[in-house]
C-alpha cells in the first residue's frame, strides 16, 4: 500500500473557523447591540463572529478583523434578518476610517494562496489580528 501522503491543505472555512475564534476572544463580549437586551450568552450558546459584510459576496474581507466583531446569537440574527442598521450606525462611530476603506474593496474578488491561508490561520490562532489586517490589506494593494 502506497504510504499516504500528508498533505495539509487549508482551506478558506478552516481559516475562517479559527479566524471566528480569534474575533471571539478578542471581543468577549457582544460589541453591536441594537435597543434590545443580549440573548443568554453561556457554554451552550456562546458568542458568535459576526460579519458586518457578509462573506458572501465580500470574499476579500471574509477575513478583515475591522469587517467582524462579535456578537449574541440574538444580536447576530438582528443583524441579519431584522435591522442591518444599528450595525451600521455602530461601525460609523467605531471605525469609520476603517469602514470607507473596506467600502471602497468590497466585492472585488480576492484569491488566496496556501501561503496566504496559512499566514493568516497561525496569526489568528497567535491572536494577532494586526497581523492578518495586513496581509488582507495587502490583497488588494
Ligand atoms: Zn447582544
Amino acid at each position: 500500500m502506497v504510504k499516504r501522503k500528508r498533505t495539509t491543505k487549508l482551506t478558506a472555512a478552516k481559516v475562517q473557523t479559527e479566524f471566528n475564534r480569534a474575533i471571539v476572544r478578542r471581543d468577549a463580549a457582544c460589541m453591536v447591540k441594537d435597543g434590545g437586551p443580549c440573548s443568554i450568552v453561556d457554554k451552550d450558546h456562546p458568542l458568535q463572529c459576526s460579519h458586518f459584510f457578509p462573506v458572501g459576496g465580500n470574499s476579500g474581507l471574509r477575513f478583515y478583523p475591522y469587517n467582524a466583531f462579535a456578537q449574541c446569537a440574538g444580536h447576530h440574527m438582528s443583524h441579519h434578518n431584522r435591522d442591518p442598521l444599528f450595525y451600521s450606525k455602530w461601525m460609523q462611530i467605531h471605525c469609520p476610517d476603517e469602514l470607507a476603506w473596506m467600502e471602497s474593496v468590497r466585492g472585488i474578488p480576492v484569491r488566496y494562496s496556501q501561503y496566504v491561508l496559512s499566514c493568516i490561520y497561525e496569526s489568528c490562532k497567535e491572536d494577532d489580528l494586526e497581523t492578518v489586517r495586513e496581509i488582507v490589506r495587502e490583497l488588494f494593494a
